[in-house]
């Protein structure tokens, strides 16, 4: 079967298990090419719902918890979102398919950052994330995101695609008033349990357990 269609296959697969839940979702799913942030070897897989491994020990996540994640943030166009976890950067396009759609005037445009602490993946997704057309929506950046990137912020939306310890209070911090973070909390190699973290217009904070996931562990000041 063609790439093509195991992708449409895929996306009536996350359709009825309720991973994706919405249209944007959806066309942001279908218009990213999941195979270009794979290793050559690994393209014909890139439509099974698993994560796959991209070196240094990491992997990208499974297509459900991308979308999964994505309806949970409740995306919109416009908004400026921070991921902490780039690996191979193809979380982070999806969500620039949907907070800067290629087809609005760039000035209502979203941006997101991504941050990846391993400096051989934060190549290798700046790399994929230009070979796949979005370096003017997606900025890959190399440090320590357990502490967020104040420089660019308060965010709308947050993600940690990487198992913490607690929920790292810098994200709570760079948060917008109404946003909404989603961070896996538990320990390393087995099951977390993924964080819905909300900031109300008064700077309440509300805390939700979603679901239990695995991820790899977040490492630097706030990780393990
Ligand atoms: N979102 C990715 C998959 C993430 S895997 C994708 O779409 O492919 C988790 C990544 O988090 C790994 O690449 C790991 O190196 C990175 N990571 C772990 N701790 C980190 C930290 N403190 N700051 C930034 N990146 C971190």
């Amino acid at each position: 079967m063609s790439l093509a269609r195991e992708k449409e296959r895929l996306i009536q697969e996350l359709k009825a298990i309720g991973a994706i839940r919405s249209k944007p979702v959806e066309e942001a799913f279908r218009r990213v090419a999941r195979e270009l942030f794979l290793p050559e070897h690994l393209r014909m897989y890139a439509y099974m719902d698993t994560p796959l491994p991209i070196g240094s020990g990491q992997t990208i996540s499974a297509p459900h918890m991308v979308c999964l994640m994505n309806e949970e943030l409740r995306l919109e166009v416009g908004h400026k979102v921070l991921e902490v976890g780039a690996g191979s950067g193809y979380h982070a396009c999806t969500i620039a398919e949907i907070v800067a759609p290629i087809d609005i005037d760039r000035s209502l445009w979203g941006h997101v950052w991504t941050l990846e602490i391993v400096e051989e993946l934060a190549d290798y997704a700046r790399c994929n994330v230009e070979k796949a057309g979005y370096r003017d929506r997606v900025t890959v950046v190399h440090g320590d995101g357990s502490r967020g990137l104040p420089e660019y912020a308060p965010f709308d939306r947050i993600l940690v695609t990487a198992a913490a310890p607690d929920i790292p209070h810098p994200l709570i911090e760079q948060l917008k008033p109404g946003g909404i973070l989603l961070v896996p909390v538990g320990r390393p190699y087995s099951t977390q349990i993924l964080v819905k973290v909300e900031k109300k217009a008064d700077g309440r904070i509300t805390r939700k357990n979603l679901l239990d996931v695995i991820f790899v562990p977040l490492r630097g000041e706030y990780g393990w």
